[in-house]
């Protein structure tokens, strides 16, 4: 098996590193990823400017050393070029992560992370993208990266094809009692809960950051936030189809 990683972290992210570690006995693993911190650029693609792809020496935390691309570009133009360009043969499998910061409920359609796994689902390979909830002491990519190990070998030994687009999120791991167990479940659809502060504002001009904190609501029992809070590692499959197949009757009526 042929696995491509990439995050949206930057390629010098101890959470890349994490999962090549966690990827290595699956089969040969490649990386191709941001030579920058992208996390936040969502879907986002390079056109304004050409890409550079640059031999990286990547090595794990282990010492393993694999072949590995930084480019200059978003986590969606690492996918989309190393399959394109930089690889020769197929690849079987696309990983993306380990992310700092959870990417549930709606997080999804801002995240680098998840987005390269799209690029994956685009291009019709299997894909998975891993976070793991941030502390405030950072996140443990040690044990993130252990639990992974497995639970990847049975998402392979289930048989991933294409298609399969999984989001996979770890809770907070400096809590001994976490993880509570591997729950499957739908993506929350509530509302961000986030702020900006005022950096500073001289009348003519304000400057804003974007807080750090965020909650990502609730709209239920069954969704990937709540079993993330309540410590378990979420999996939820994602879908690039975005009708609302729900309100297809209720516009059908504009059909001529
Ligand atoms: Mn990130």
């Amino acid at each position: 098996m042929r696995i491509l990683i990439s995050n949206d972290d930057g390629i010098d992210a101890p959470g890349i590193a994490a999962l090549v570690d966690a990827a290595y006995p699956l089969g040969e693993v490649m990386v191709v990823a941001p030579d920058s911190a992208q996390s936040g650029a969502g879907h986002g693609i390079t056109v304004t400017h050409p890409l550079r792809a640059k031999h990286y020496d990547f090595k794990t935390s282990n010492g393993r050393a694999v072949e590995a691309y930084s480019v200059n570009g978003r986590p969606a133009d690492c996918v989309r070029l190393a399959v394109r360009m930089l690889i020769d043969g197929p690849v079987d499998l696309v990983l993306s992560g380990i992310n700092k910061g959870a990417n549930d409920g709606v997080c999804v359609f801002y995240s680098g992370t998840v987005a390269a796994a799209a690029e994956a689902r685009l291009l019709g390979i299997p894909a998975i993208a891993l976070s793991c909830q941030s502390e405030p002491d950072g996140v443990r990519f040690d044990r993130a990266g252990e639990l992974a190990g497995p639970i990847l070998a049975k998402l392979v030994d289930a048989g991933m094809e294409p298609g399969d687009f999984l989001n996979v999120n770890f809770p907070v791991l400096s809590k001994p009692e976490f993880p509570v167990g591997v729950c499957v479940a739908r993506q929350n659809r509530a509302e961000l809960h986030d702020y900006y502060e005022v950096l500073s504002d001289n009348g003519d001009e304000t400057v804003y950051q974007l807080g750090r904190d965020y909650d990502t609501g609730h709209d239920g029992d069954d969704t990937d936030s709540h079993a993330m809070k309540n410590g378990f590692v979420t999996i939820t499959p994602l879908r690039i189809d975005m009708t609302d197949h729900e309100r297809l009757d209720r516009w059908g009526l504009m059909n001529d």
